[in-house]
């Protein structure tokens, strides 16, 4: 995207090297939370984008998609719905396992958080090989919801996560190799 207040949002981002573990470079967005100016410009760009759009749901994939999606959701009058790590929903759930480096990993839905129908958006902080976003894609279309894009803040474009989306379109901010 080219717009004015990226720069600004690229460099309040800070790189932690191997962190939490040796060869990963951990983008850490807590520092985009302490600039208040970064930090609602990295917000209102979603909601511009996305205000007025026929969304009427907000997915967050946990954690970070915590942080960024209730004001959005908040702002584009849609509501939120937390995609999470498994066990920790009370009511029943619904599942999508996706694999990771070293085994597999799931997240859960509420049943009944969604109508079929609906008009999603799936924020999280940042798509590494795609593996999270995509499991959240097939959790809202297995049941009925057309997903109109995912937005991340972040993009690590080498390893090509995009790829893994299919047909759903992804909007971000930063890319950072
Ligand atoms: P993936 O499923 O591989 O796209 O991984 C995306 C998830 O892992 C997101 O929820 C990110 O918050 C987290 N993640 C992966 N790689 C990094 C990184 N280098 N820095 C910060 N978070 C990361």
């Amino acid at each position: 995207v080219k717009d004015p207040r990226i720069p600004k949002i690229a460099s309040s981002i800070r790189v932690i090297p191997d962190f939490p573990k040796p060869g990963i470079m951990f983008q850490d967005i807590t520092t985009l939370l302490l600039d208040t100016e970064a930090f609602k410009d990295t917000i209102d760009i979603f909601v511009e984008r996305y205000k007025g759009k026929g969304i009427s749901v907000v997915a967050g994939v946990e954690a970070r998609g915590f942080i960024f999606g209730p004001p959005i959701a908040l702002a584009i009058g849609a509501k939120f719905v937390p995609m999470r790590k498994p066990k920790k929903l009370p009511g029943k759930v619904i599942s999508e396992e996706y694999s990771l480096e070293y085994g597999t990993d799931k997240i859960e839905m509420h049943v009944g958080a969604v109508e079929p129908g609906e008009r999603a958006i799936i924020i999280d902080d940042l798509i590494a090989t795609g593996g999270t976003l995509a499991a959240a894609i097939r959790l809202l279309e297995r049941v009925g919801v057309t997903i109109a894009e995912c937005a991340c803040v972040i993009e690590l474009p080498v390893l090509k996560g995009r790829e893994k989306l299919g047909e759903t379109p992804l909007f971000i901010l930063v890319t950072s190799d």
